[in-house]
């Protein structure tokens, strides 16, 4: 049904352009190749140096340092096409894209210009929180980071580095001294080891991987500004770019649903009619699209947050992520309910959304540990 017209368009900008344009390079690089890659549970090296060569990974570093430089709101629409063409490549997204803001914010000049150039011409990178001991608990980390004269020596266990199998180098979160610090180590260091996770359920070619750090010593200026900070400073920054990014790619998986689920409904025939005009099947479509709505509404705010420097920012974050992702996951179960025998086998946008948007509500804060917040929150505001 087209809408009448209120008012006249908003002139594109150089920054529209150049994310449509690097919307246009994902499509053609992606293509239908999704399905096979989920699969195989492997992506190509080449086409990941290739979208990071060109700064779509990290797609917020300032042109000064080879990045697009493209602002919160525009890095998220970017964010949710990848996210609706293929979740593990958008995975590697949120990843380097978390990797580069983590740099950007604690990193001094010279270790900006060397990481994030590195990281806009192609080399690829993780960041490292979680541990066996340490999940939804990141100040019970066991990692340790410690100065011993001009090096510093990194001890510990990673597990789940999404895009630990393909990087050239992580982002390590441990203790350091009484707070906690953040690291850039080259994944070929000696004492680095990468263990790819078998089988994920979903995101199954972002290349998660167990890493052991056994006495990796590096030199000193791998340490990255922030020191000492308590854990939940430090990692907070680095998660609310996470989670606005985790965010924006289940809006991407509630619109390749959304796409997949009417296009069925308008073509498919039961009962004499499309399945579209039967109206419970009308009503799936209507809830998929108010979940798409929605999360796009609430991933835009977060990302105006972003751009605004608003203190709000943190908050929005994670009631960004934590509604869209609750909506992906839902929104994909109704797109399988919808598409019946088509989307109950692998292969498909709607059957990868069933099982990478259920992955969303792990990462980035589970729903427990969003709920938590978010519970803190409404009672500091409106008790
Ligand atoms: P646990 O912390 O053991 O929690 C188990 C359950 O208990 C959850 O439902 C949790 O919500 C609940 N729970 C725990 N504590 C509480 C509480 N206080 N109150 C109520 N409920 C609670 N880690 C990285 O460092 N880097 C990555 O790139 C990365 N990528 C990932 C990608 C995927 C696909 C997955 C699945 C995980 C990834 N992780 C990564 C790890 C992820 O961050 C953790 O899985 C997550 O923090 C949860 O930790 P856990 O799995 O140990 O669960």
């Amino acid at each position: 049904m087209s809408e009448p017209q209120l008012r006249e368009p908003v002139p594109a900008t150089a920054h529209d352009t150049a994310r449509s344009e690097l919307e246009r390079l994902a499509t053609d690089l992606v293509a239908d190749r999704a399905d096979a890659w989920d699969l195989a549970g492997e992506l190509p090296r080449d086409l990941l140096r290739e979208l990071g060569g060109k700064g779509l990974l990290a797609a917020q570093v300032p042109a000064a340092y080879g990045g697009p430089g493209l602002t919160g709101v525009e890095n998220g629409e970017l964010t949710a096409h990848v996210g609706s063409l293929c979740s593990s490549v958008r995975s590697v997204m949120t990843s380097q894209g978390m990797a580069a803001w983590t740099v950007q914010r604690f990193g001094d000049e010279e270790q900006k210009t060397a990481c994030l150039s590195a990281l806009t011409s192609g080399r690829l990178a993780g960041v490292a929180f979680s541990e066996p001991g340490a999940g939804s608990d990141l100040a019970a980390m066991a990692t340790t980071i410690r100065r011993d004269g001009d090096t510093v020596v990194v001890d510990g266990r990673k597990v789940w580095v999404t895009v630990g199998a393909y990087a050239d180098l992580l982002v390590v979160f441990g203790r350091y001294g009484a707070g906690a610090a953040a690291v850039v180590v080259p994944a070929d260091a000696p004492g680095v080891t990468v263990e790819r996770v078998a089988d994920p359920l979903g995101c199954r070619a972002a290349g998660h991987a167990g890493i052991r750090l056994d006495g990796v010593r590096l030199p000193a200026d791998s340490l990255l500004g922030g020191a000492g900070l308590p854990t939940d400073w430090l990692v907070t920054s680095a998660l609310t770019y996470g989670r606005i990014s985790v965010a924006w790619g289940c809006v991407g998986m509630l619109r390749a649903c959304l796409r997949a689920a009417c296009g069925h409904a308008a073509t498919r025939e039961q009962f004499g009619a499309p399945l579209a005009e039967h109206q419970l099947v009308a009503r799936h479509l209507a809830e998929l699209h108010v979940a798409q709505e929605a999360a796009t509404r609430c991933c835009e705010y977060a990302s105006r947050c972003w751009d605004e420097g608003d203190p709000r920012l943190v908050t929005a974050a994670v009631t960004a992520k934590h509604l869209a992702a609750g909506q992906a996951t839902r929104g994909a179960a109704t797109a399988v309910q919808v598409m019946a025998s088509a989307g109950a086998r692998d292969g498909g946008p709607v059957a990868r959304a069933y099982r990478d948007a259920k992955l969303m509500e792990i990462i980035e804060g589970s729903n427990e540990i969003s709920q938590l917040l978010l519970g803190k929150h409404a009672l500091a505001v409106w008790s």
